[in-house]
């Protein structure tokens, strides 16, 4: 077994963007909007900024309470929109209930949607055209890269279909030619699917849901799945058991989580460039 190792990854992908942005004199910048005052949004939103920071953009934390009204939050965003020193803008999930969040992700114009969540961006995703992409499914394929896993032909069973994970993923390994079969759960005979993947992609939020019998031998297998018991990290895959029969697997903490972060940092700068012609 091998270690799919996120904070190597995300460590030399944050290198490369701080040499581009240090040689360029740029600024690339990033507003994320925050409405209530949720536990582990604060720590996102934390070593969100910490990144941006030190790579040399801009942060801006927008702060909203808990009970502000939607028109509120759709003034914001028009306002980002039209505000030529930003370039990427989020909206920290999740959002209180009393909001609706199709709503307020569409109304990010899709060019400085970081997130890649706005219609646009995912219809364009799916079309296979150049667009902003959600930033943990962008991360998965970047490890597989930078791991030298080769995509083409594979057999990929993504366990998940939330659309910020499983969706997305859909596209970017069809995108890429791998054979995709998707699992939720209403899947009958989960195990069926999983052990056949050549590729494995678990991202459901339930602690090592996956167990040794359900790998293929020598496969690679991808845990996004972040479950917090009594403050220590789990994934879905029971790690322990399942990673001396497989060839790649990410752990939980330092696998998947490190590259999302990287990955949004990356579209930034995407936007940047687009928006300034560079
Ligand atoms: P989500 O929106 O709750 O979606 C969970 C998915 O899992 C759904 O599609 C659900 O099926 C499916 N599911 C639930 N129980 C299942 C079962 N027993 N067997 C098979 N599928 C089952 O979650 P998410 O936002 O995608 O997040 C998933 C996990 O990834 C969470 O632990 C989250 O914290 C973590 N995460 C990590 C990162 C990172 O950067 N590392 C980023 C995002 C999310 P239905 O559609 O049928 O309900």
């Amino acid at each position: 077994m091998t270690l799919l190792d996120g904070i190597k990854v995300k460590k030399e992908l944050l290198n490369e963007l701080k040499n581009k942005i240090d040689t360029k004199n740029i600024k690339p910048s990033l507003a994320v909007i925050q409405i209530g005052n949720d536990s582990a949004s604060n720590i996102y939103i934390k070593n969100k900024e910490k990144t941006a920071i030190n790579l040399g953009c801009k942060f801006e934390h927008i702060k909203f309470k808990e009970d502000c009204t939607e028109k509120e939050i759709l003034d914001k965003i028009d306002e980002l929109n039209n505000n030529n020193d930003v370039d990427g803008i989020l909206v920290q999930m999740p959002i209180p209930k009393h909001l609706n969040e199709k709503t307020i992700q569409n109304r990010i114009i899709s060019t400085k949607d970081v997130d890649g969540l706005t219609d646009i961006n995912v219809g364009k995703l799916i079309n296979n055209k150049k667009c902003l992409v959600s930033c943990t499914p962008q991360g998965i394929i970047k490890l597989l890269e930078e791991s030298g896993v080769s995509i083409p032909g594979k057999n990929v069973v993504i366990v998940g279909r939330s659309k910020l994970v499983g969706k997305p993923l859909i596209s970017l390994f069809l995108n890429n030619d791998a054979t995709v079969t998707v699992c939720h759960s209403k899947t009958n005979n989960l195990k069926e699917f999983t052990k056949n993947a050549d590729i494995l992609v678990v991202a459901v939020g339930k602690k090592h849901l996956i167990t040794e019998d359900m790998v293929k031998k020598d496969s690679v297998v991808i845990d996004v799945g972040i479950n917090r018991i009594d403050g220590k990290l789990y994934g879905d895959v029971d790690y322990e058991n399942v990673k001396n029969k497989v060839s790649l697997i990410t752990p939980v903490p330092g696998g998947v989580g490190p590259m999302t972060v990287a990955m949004l940092l990356c579209n930034v700068n995407t936007v940047y460039k687009n928006l300034n012609n560079k």
